[in-house]
């Protein structure tokens, strides 16, 4: 008697040497999936569990097309050049940011398309919102509609909403399924929280752990500009629910616990157990006030993320802690 064999479903990560990317191909090999993983670098936290992961270039032509070379079930791209505040709002890094990240877009659909991929996610982000939204730290308008006329406040934003519609033509024109999200502030261990790409939560957590009880710590700007934070876990839920359904978004993906920043760094030091003073200084800051609206995704999905930010913060604490203590012994 023959037995029915369940096939197993191929997955392309794109960006899988990076935080989220890292993270996906972890919860993919868990679902079962065969997974390529690429990326420019190996991921610098933790050893990948994808099948194959290929390092090279996604601008390059030539590579993208060896990777290319099936027509898998599903695509995630999410390498990107991209980074915190101190990377994408001091306008250093602006060619670099929308052309390598605009190259990587184009060459990801021309060969997606080329080979026949069933379908595809873009990693948008809440940086394509209007700056002229997100003036009012207790009222930042985030909804979804609300992003034409386009005014984002970094070159980052404007790559990103590009990237959008280059994702939305191929779908109107070559029949491709894409799925896009707007990611809110995404954190969680593994990612980068000492090479200057680190973003607030990765940021404050190490700065708590280098400080003693009693001392202090430096904040860019006065700490009254307004945030969310989503825990990587639901991050990945939320990609894996719109990737298995029907709408194709945009949609946010993010919490709507919104905190100042001087709240974010009162709960890290309640969870390190220290007491620090803040020193607040000059630096890069963008909007003043951001949070996700989650009225489409529980619309579309049924679905939103639930999590406490001050648990995510904890287990994000702790392997900060330990990165931190780690460097310590290799001086
Ligand atoms: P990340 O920087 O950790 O990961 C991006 C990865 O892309 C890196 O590993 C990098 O090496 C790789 N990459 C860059 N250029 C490459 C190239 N030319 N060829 C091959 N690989 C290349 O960032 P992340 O936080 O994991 O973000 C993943 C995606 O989600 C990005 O597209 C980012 O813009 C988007 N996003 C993230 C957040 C967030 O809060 N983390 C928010 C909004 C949007």
């Amino acid at each position: 008697m023959k037995t029915k064999q369940k096939s197993i479903k191929n997955a392309l990560v794109l960006g899988a040497g990076g935080f989220i990317g890292g993270h996906l191909v972890k919860r993919l090999k868990k679902e079962g999936y065969w997974v390529r993983g690429v990326d420019i670098k190996r991921h610098e936290y933790s050893k990948s569990p994808a099948d194959e992961f290929i390092v090279g270039d996604l601008r390059d032509q030539k590579f993208c097309q060896k990777v290319f070379d099936r027509p898998y079930d599903e695509v995630y791209q999410l390498a990107a050049d991209m980074g915190g505040a101190g990377y994408i709002f001091t306008g250093e890094h602006d060619a670099d940011v929308m052309h390598n990240s605009a190259q990587i877009n184009l060459n990801a659909l021309h060969f997606g398309r080329l080979a026949k991929i069933k379908k595809i996610f873009f990693s948008s982000s809440a940086c394509i919102y209007p700056e002229h939204n997100q003036l009012d730290p207790n009222n930042p308008n985030l909804e979804e509609s609300s992003a034409y006329p386009a005014a984002p406040d970094s070159e980052y934003g404007w790559e990103k909403i590009f990237g959008e519609r280059m994702y939305q033509a191929y779908a109107k024109n070559y029949g491709l399924e894409v799925h896009i999200a707007r990611f809110h502030n995404i954190f969680g261990p593994e990612g980068s929280w000492n090479n200057g790409k680190e973003k607030s939560p990765a940021a404050i957590c190490r700065k708590v752990a280098q400080a003693k009880d009693g001392g202090s710590m430096e904040m860019w700007g006065d700490g009254k500009q307004t945030r969310s934070y989503l825990y990587i876990d639901e991050c990945l839920e939320g990609v894996r629910r719109l990737m298995s359904s029907t709408f194709s978004g945009p949609v946010n993906i993010g919490s709507e616990e919104m905190v100042s920043i001087n709240k974010l760094a009162e709960m890290v030091m309640d969870i390190a157990g220290k007491s620090l003073t803040i020193k607040h200084v000059k630096g890069p800051l963008g909007v003043r006030g951001r949070s996700s609206d989650n009225r489409l995704i529980r619309k579309k999905l049924g679905w939103e993320p639930t999590s406490k930010l001050y648990d995510g913060l904890s287990k994000t604490y702790a392997w900060i802690e330990e990165q931190v203590r780690l460097k310590r012994k290799d001086k």
